[in-house]
């Protein structure tokens, strides 16, 4: 059944989509006829991006929730702020909200465990992004051909890359690229798998770019059980009875086969959402909010749209517990060094919380992060590296 909450945010998150496309072509239209182009600041002479978003009024939880992450520039303080226009300007422009709204959404379950509101929080970015697009000054980035179906290293779509996602690219970040390299091979050693030991051969003697890649996007790919299984659990409900019946059953596999990536999609009801592919990118978007915006700006959602071509989410679900278990492996670069607890700052961090249980009944880790003097980010990946805000 679904609740009051969920019908209004539903709708309210549909109106604010058709207002946006509404008001965009609007501009659009404006900027043809009268041959001004559109910029995203405002200058003389031009069309004023923004104006997109006027009039529309943002849902209360939202404002609240983001506002208690992210302050408005000192000059819009005292404003009270309704409408997306207000709340972009306030915060300092079309970029700088549209990343700060990445790291929110990056931070959820921190600031609500409803999906509908996660849902409506990424409608609005979605609305900045298409804003965005409207101007020359921001061309969307073109995206390579890409050859693997996902990087080599990790579950996500390559980008700006044959073969890696943005964070594992060796010519972006060589630090992350070879610690998530440097962790599968520790990994690789620690299994007793014919199978991989081969590969593992081969990998060392790989030659170019490619071949390495490709290798390493099979090593990978042996962490967690085959998604074959799934076929033996699933495929009578793929032509037999409805898509939401396969949802569940290929949910039920998942906590079976993959329970870390259970553990991050158990709260998505197939019954919550309207069709087939709604339900796979909210599962997407469980294990990663900035990964549904990747999947369809690359078209890749094509594989999302018929029920038939289930495997592709059976496939993401796989390789996302292939890649937590080599992640979550414990890695030493050497007796001193690596990434220990530091009991020290877990210890202030867990009193800082306890503090604020007792005095306002609520925890507010942007104030620990400034007491701290630590990143908000820094602080919120403590937290649920360790499970800091479990009560004990
Ligand atoms: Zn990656």
């Amino acid at each position: 059944m679904l609740t009051d909450s969920f019908i209004d945010l539903h709708a309210s998150r549909i109106a604010l989509r058709k207002q946006i496309e509404k008001q965009a072509n609007a501009l659009q239209e404006q900027t043809r006829v009268e041959n001004i182009k559109i910029t995203q600041r405002k200058r003389a002479g031009y069309l004023y991006a923004i104006t997109v978003l006027k009039n529309i009024v943002l849902e209360p939880f939202f404002i609240k929730a983001f506002k208690a992450e992210f302050k408005s520039l000192k000059t819009y303080e005292s404003q009270t702020i309704n409408e997306l226009d207000s709340l972009v300007i306030a915060h300092g422009g079309l970029n700088r909200t549209i990343l700060q709204l990445e790291e929110f959404l990056a931070i959820r379950g921190l600031w609500t465990t409803n999906y509908d509101e996660i849902d409506y929080a990424d409608e609005v970015l979605q609305s900045l992004w298409k804003v965005r697009a409207l101007t020359p000054q921001y061309k969307e980035k073109t995206y390579w051909n890409t050859v693997l179906p996902t990087c080599a290293l990790c579950w996500r779509l390559p980008q700006h890359s044959h073969y890696y996602c943005s964070e594992h690219h060796p010519n972006r970040d060589q630090k992350s690229y070879k610690a998530a390299k440097h962790k599968v091979f520790r990994a690789l050693t620690q299994l007793d798998n014919i199978y991989i030991e081969s590969k593992f051969e081969k990998q060392k003697e790989a030659e170019s770019n490619s071949q390495k890649a490709s290798n390493m996007y099979r090593l990978l790919g042996g962490f967690a059980p085959h998604p074959r299984y799934f076929i033996k659990f699933c495929k009578n409900h793929v032509l037999q009875t409805t898509w939401i019946e396969l949802a569940k059953s290929i949910t039920t596999t998942t906590q079976e086969l993959y329970p870390a990536t259970f553990n991050c999609i158990k709260r998505i009801k197939p019954q919550d959402y309207s069709c087939w592919k709604n339900w796979c990118l909210a599962i997407i978007r469980a294990l990663d909010p900035l990964q549904p915006k990747a999947w369809v700006v690359r078209e890749q959602d094509k594989h999302l749209i018929n029920v038939e071509s289930w495997m592709a989410i059976v496939s993401t679900l796989h390789r996302y517990e292939c890649t937590h278990r080599y992640e979550s492996l414990p890695v030493n670069f050497g007796p001193e060094k690596g990434y220990r607890r530091n009991e020290e700052q877990c210890s202030s961090i867990k009193q800082l919380i306890d503090i604020q249980r007792l005095e306002t009944g609520k925890v507010n880790l942007s104030e620990v992060a400034r007491t701290l003097g630590l990143s908000r980010q820094r602080i919120h990946k403590i937290v649920n590296t360790y499970g800091l805000l479990v009560k004990k």
